[in-house]
């Protein structure tokens, strides 16, 4: 038995196609991060402590309502790795029948690892060469990034490594080390998605950008 510990919901997307690749889903927010990715898509789910979703009780009734019209759920975030409750939620997801997906950048590697028996699916963000993580996350942070994917590789589960393609903060030379660590750990395939603006407008990731990974690594894809 899980203990429960309510998590705090930042907001609620009732039915997805693109969070949980395959799956039609239901993604739910976390609030908080203690990273500080200035490419970051949802900032207002940064500080922790506040609530700008429904309450997650609130979220279980409407899923009670979804049965046989979704798969599954999709921790996503903000952070879902800083809730307490992650594991009690993703155990009460399951117990109503649903498949768990879980997005996460792995902040809290040792929560991470005892959650595999209840995720069927990580999404996980990759940010720089682990070196220079606290470039781009403000933070120290590259150890726990590196620990986190190697439990994700080792786990078993099925999962996609994405990385937000900010020029600004990463060069065609970091892209290219970074995916060779990458590929050292295990990873044949990642995801790369254009930095959206504020304005919701998408830049364009370079040739050098693209080619640097694909010297690389074995497979790249542009989302
Ligand atoms: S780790 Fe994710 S949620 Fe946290 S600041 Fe970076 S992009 Fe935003």
């Amino acid at each position: 038995m899980v203990a429960l510990h309510p998590i705090t919901v930042g907001g609620l997307t009732r039915f997805s196609t693109v969070d949980y690749p395959g799956r039609l889903s239901a993604v739910v927010f976390c609030q908080g991060c203690p990273w500080r990715c200035p490419y970051c898509h949802n900032p207002h789910l940064q500080p922790a402590g506040v609530r700008n979703g429904p309450l997650w009780t609130e979220v279980l009734d409407w899923l009670q309502t979804r049965r046989g019209m979704l798969d599954s759920v999709v921790f996503s975030g903000g952070e879902p790795l800083l809730q307490r409750g992650l594991a009690g939620a993703m155990w009460q997801v399951r117990e109503r029948g649903f498949g768990v997906g879980l997005h996460t950048a792995g902040v809290y590697p040792d929560r991470l690892a005892g959650l595999f028996p209840l995720v069927d699916w990580v999404g996980f963000d990759v940010k720089a060469p682990f070196c220079d993580y606290p470039r781009v996350t403000g933070a120290k942070s590259g150890n726990a990034a590196q620990r986190a994917l190697s439990y994700v590789l080792a786990s078993g589960k099925p999962y996609e490594i994405r990385c937000t393609a900010d020029e600004t903060l990463l060069s065609p030379a970091d892209a290219g080390r970074m995916a060779g660590q990458l590929v050292k750990l295990g990873v044949d395939h990642i995801v790369l998605q254009a930095k959206r603006m504020v304005n919701g407008v998408t830049l364009p990731i370079s040739a050098s950008f693209i080619e640097a990974m694909a010297a690389e690594i074995g497979r790249v894809e542009l989302r």
